[in-house]
């Protein structure tokens, strides 16, 4: 009977998990899609606990330990989201994802220690080598690892405490030492006595040197597709405790985390119009046109707009674009540029949002962002649509962004971010920038956009801009 309603709470927990994904996947459901797919969770975690019995039929006993772990694990993970900033949010996925990686492993470290532990050559001679069995343990120790050391990289990459790093060969060595991986592995397997457990652990040290090479040259531009694959790493990891404990709830959640990542890395790859392997290879031969500190203005003069003159120009035009970027979220300047768009509406301007995939620091980070303004969905374009419309708007007003708008992507083969697919702004008969300074955007780049004839920029942070420039446009 318990072991029935313990099948219950892991299809409740299953079904959560598919209709949680389905409402994430809409801005407007999304939070909600997130606290069912959390219930069905916390459902699964309790059944276990207190329902589940081993082969033996004894049920968990040590509840210090089980609930000592979720006590520090819910206060921190409770903190650490209420403290984090939304712009830091792609480092505590990271640093989260990193976690599961390491849970996986652990669980592999400590499984691989049940089948081994007391046995000499003979026991386990005479009981026979669980093949299978430590195929999984081994697969979910060696993903589980790449997938920690990854996401601790990049982790302090995206918060800028750990630097690019690349050395002559490293595309060769990361590829010998994935192979000597898979071949310690398939050596274990099939060979594992009582005298070379050692080996577990080479393979476990080479999975966190492979974890870590492989993240480190990547850099830029590329960092989003990486977490994203380091995610799906995690529930494939995820998925082989799940056939290690015959548990399906596990098991369909990593599955189901592990097809996540990999589409959304699919996805990403697709807007940036680069192949998964370019990405992960492509770094190594990345130069940078011009680093943070390089002299502005080094490809000509722009011009500056004023406060006025903009205020002017919005308000009588008769189509606007904004263009959101990471700039835009680090001035938390979206209910700023809510209030803008109703004003320019009410005068009877037409206003829209043009929202490329990989504006910001996060997958869906300006939809986020504005949403939580309250504006409304129907007015966020997606990049190919917002395209389309650039060449009949009168004036595109850029909010810090610059990468997703660097005409480069289309006409510089040596940039880092060539071939990427950008907005063309250029199109619509007035460019408006509002940025800080002339620094480059995130793949530390120049912009020409800034210095075509079109192209004006209005300095300031994107918030006291956009409040000053409500001001002048309720005074005229
Ligand atoms: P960028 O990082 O290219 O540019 C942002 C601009 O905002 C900067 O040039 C900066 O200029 C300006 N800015 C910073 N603070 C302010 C402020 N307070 N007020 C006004 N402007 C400000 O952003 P984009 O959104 O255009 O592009 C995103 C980049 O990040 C892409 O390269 C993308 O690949 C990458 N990325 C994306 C991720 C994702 O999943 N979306 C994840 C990780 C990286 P200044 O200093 O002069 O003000």
């Amino acid at each position: 009977m318990e072991l029935n309603i313990l099948t219950i709470c892991y299809l409740i927990g299953s079904i959560t998990f598919i209709l949680g994904l389905k409402m994430l996947s809409n801005p407007a459901t999304a939070r909600k899609g997130n606290l069912v797919a959390a219930g069905g969770m916390t459902i699964a975690i309790i059944g276990t606990i207190f329902l589940y019995k081993d082969e033996a039929g004894q049920k968990l006993h040590n509840y210090i330990w089980i609930f000592g772990g979720l006590a520090v694990g819910t206060i921190v993970g409770v903190m650490a989201a209420k403290k984090v900033k939304m712009t830091a949010m792609p480092e505590m996925v990271s640093l989260f994802n990193g976690m599961g990686g390491a849970c996986a492993a652990l669980i592999s470290i400590v499984e691989f220690n049940h089948l081994t532990s007391g046995k000499n050559e003979i026991d386990l001679y005479l009981t026979g080598i669980p093949h299978g069995q430590l195929l999984i343990i081994l697969l979910g120790l060696i993903i589980g690892s790449v997938s920690f050391a990854g996401s601790m990289i990049a982790w302090g990459k995206l918060n800028g405490s750990v630097k690019d790093f690349s050395f002559p060969g490293q595309h060769i060595f990361n590829i010998v030492l994935l192979l000597l991986i898979v071949g310690l592995a398939t050596f274990l397997v099939i060979n594992l006595n009582g005298s070379n457990a050692f080996v577990f652990y080479i393979i476990l040290a080479l999975s966190l040197l492979y974890g870590t090479l492989f993240v480190f040259p990547i850099g830029g531009a590329d960092m989003p597709v990486v977490i994203s694959l380091l995610n799906s790493f995690t529930g494939v990891a995820a998925a082989c405790g799940g056939f290690l404990y015959d548990n399906k709830v596990m098991l369909t959640g990593g599955i189901l985390v592990g097809a996540a990542g990999t589409l959304l890395t699919i996805l990403m790859c697709k807007a940036m119009n680069r192949s998964l392997a370019n990405v992960l290879i492509g770094s190594f031969g990345a130069k940078k046109v011009a680093g943070p500190g390089a002299a502005p203005g080094e490809q000509g003069a722009y011009k500056e707009i004023s406060l006025s003159d903009t205020a002017v120009v919005m308000s009588y035009a008769s189509k606007v674009i904004i263009v959101p970027g990471y700039g835009l979220a680090v001035a938390q300047a979206q209910h700023a540029c809510h209030e803008l768009e109703k004003m320019l509406e009410e005068k009877g301007v037409s206003v829209k949002y043009a929202i490329h995939p990989v504006a910001g620091r996060m997958p869906g980070h300006m939809n986020v962002l504005l949403a939580e303004a309250d504006v409304s969905y129907d007015k966020l374009e997606e990049m190919e649509q917002a395209n389309e419309e650039f060449s009949s708007t009168d004036v595109v007003l850029i909010l810090g962004a610059n990468d997703v708008v660097n005409p480069a992507a289309k006409s510089d083969p040596s940039s880092p971010i060539y071939g990427m697919p950008i907005l063309d702004v250029e199109l619509a008969k007035t460019v408006i920038v509002n940025k800080r300074s002339m620094k480059p955007g995130y793949a530390g780049i120049e912009n020409d956009l800034f210095f075509r004839p079109k192209t004006s920029m209005l300095f300031g942070d994107a918030k006291k801009v956009l409040q000053d420039l409500i001001a002048e446009i309720k005074s005229l």
